[in-house]
């Protein structure tokens, strides 16, 4: 079956780029600590108990041990009010041990999570969701960028050296996916176009893109018609949906068979951004650990 492997996407390896990733973490954290006596910490908030976000934390906690960054985990009762989250994230904000604060989302309906976000310190803010983060973003400012994005940009970046001129089509305008890429790849000198649920014929504006970063949400959206030959698509979407023969599997919001056939590289789900979120949080948590300090951002952490 060589000659039909010849014609497939390249597989971009999101498991491996994130391995490597949190090695430099691990060592950038190694270096801190051995040469200004600092050890990184992260804290997270979990409020309630959504069973992802559970996993979330529990992961999060085991790749902190793993690079030698402090975690601390803050877990309150479902009906804990707004007053007492603000008044914890007021004592991690103090707490010299803490470089990076977590607020696991979602919180429970009657918490207004933008209230708790913007309570955080900007400089410990590893989520890059305060609105102070989220403006040096887009002023193409140094700050602190979202995960989940960053890692995004990781995964193109190890496809293409240079993005300047690029045309990209984000699908989806979320303020934790969407938008945040949609800044870095402006930053990066692409040509951007947003895609939501009221844009018009939305197949037609995805097969003008070089690269296509899909966080929509809907499973298998993306067809083999909505893309132009040889691009570089970013399957951002996890969906779980019934699988044949019973229970279910993950689905990511690309049709990864049929544009595998069209597209150049492409990332599969899972195995592909998934893994970049906790790697970029491990640097976002060095970095943040670094710049408090005054001290210079690690080489190999760098873009
Ligand atoms: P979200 O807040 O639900 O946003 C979805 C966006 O997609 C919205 O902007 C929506 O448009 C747009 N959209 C929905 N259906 C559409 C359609 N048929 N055509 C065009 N646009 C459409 O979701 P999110 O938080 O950004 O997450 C997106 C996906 O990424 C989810 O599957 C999530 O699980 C996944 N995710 C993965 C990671 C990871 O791998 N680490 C991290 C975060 C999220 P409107 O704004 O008009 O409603």
């Amino acid at each position: 079956m060589a000659g039909a492997a010849v014609s497939e996407a390249r597989l971009i390896d999101g498991k491996a780029i994130a391995a490597a990733l949190r090695q430099e973490a691990a060592a950038a954290a190694a270096e801190l600590r051995q040469h200004a006596g600092v050890v990184p910490g992260l804290a997270a908030i979990l409020v309630g108990s959504d069973p992802a976000s559970e996993v979330y934390v529990r992961n999060k906690a085991r790749a902190c041990r793993e690079a030698g960054i402090a975690s601390f985990e803050h877990r309150l009762p479902a009906d804990t009010g707004l007053a007492s989250i603000l008044q914890l994230v007021a004592r991690l904000n103090a707490d010299d041990r803490v470089d990076g604060i977590l607020v696991q989302l979602p919180l429970p309906p009657s918490i207004d999570a933008g209230a708790v976000v913007a309570e955080v310190d900007p400089a410990k803010d590893v989520d890059g969701f305060h609105p102070v983060n989220v403006g040096h973003l887009w002023r193409g400012e140094t700050g602190l960028v979202p995960c989940t994005p960053q890692g995004i940009l990781r995964l193109l970046r190890s496809e293409h050296r240079d993005l300047a001129g690029a045309e990209a089509v984000v699908l989806g305008r979320s303020q934790i996916v969407g938008r945040p890429v949609a800044a870095l790849l402006l930053a990066a000198d692409c040509t951007v176009t947003i895609v939501h649920s009221k844009t018009r014929d939305a197949a037609a504006i995805c097969r003008r893109a070089d690269i296509l970063v899909a966080a929509a949400g809907r499973a298998a959206l993306v067809g083999a018609d909505w893309l132009k030959p040889g691009a570089t698509v970013i399957d951002v979407g996890i969906s779980r949906i019934a699988a044949p023969g019973g229970g279910t599997r993950l689905a990511g919001d690309v049709d990864f068979a049929a544009a595998r056939r069209i597209a150049g590289a492409i990332t599969p789900v899972p195995g592909g951004v998934g893994p970049m979120t906790i790697a970029c949080l491990l640097r976002n948590t060095v970095l943040a650990a670094c710049r408090r300090r005054g001290l210079s951002d690690p080489v190999s952490l760098r873009d």
